[in-house]
């Protein structure tokens, strides 16, 4: 049969697409902290219960600093 084993690949494959280009969840980019490397994505600062400052800007879980915005560079055209 091979059925089990296609849907398990097909789950496989979706899993192991990289996070790191924009979605269609609406994700722009991810927050950093430098200090820490700690990486959160814009998308998931609500997920994790993160504090945020008037700015909208979350606060590293690890150390409290406020962290870094980088838009991911990933499906627009640079040119
Ligand atoms: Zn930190």
């Amino acid at each position: 049969m091979g059925f089990i084993e296609t849907i398990a690949d097909t789950l496989k494959a979706s899993t192991q697409r990289a996070p790191e280009t924009a979605g269609d969840d609406g994700s722009t980019g991810a927050y950093w902290c430098d200090g820490c490397s700690e990486r959160i994505r814009d998308v998931a600062v609500d997920d994790r219960g993160l504090d945020v400052d008037d700015e909208g800007t979350p606060r590293c879980p690890s150390c409290g600093e406020p962290m870094r915005f980088e838009r991911t560079a990933g499906s627009g055209c640079a040119c």
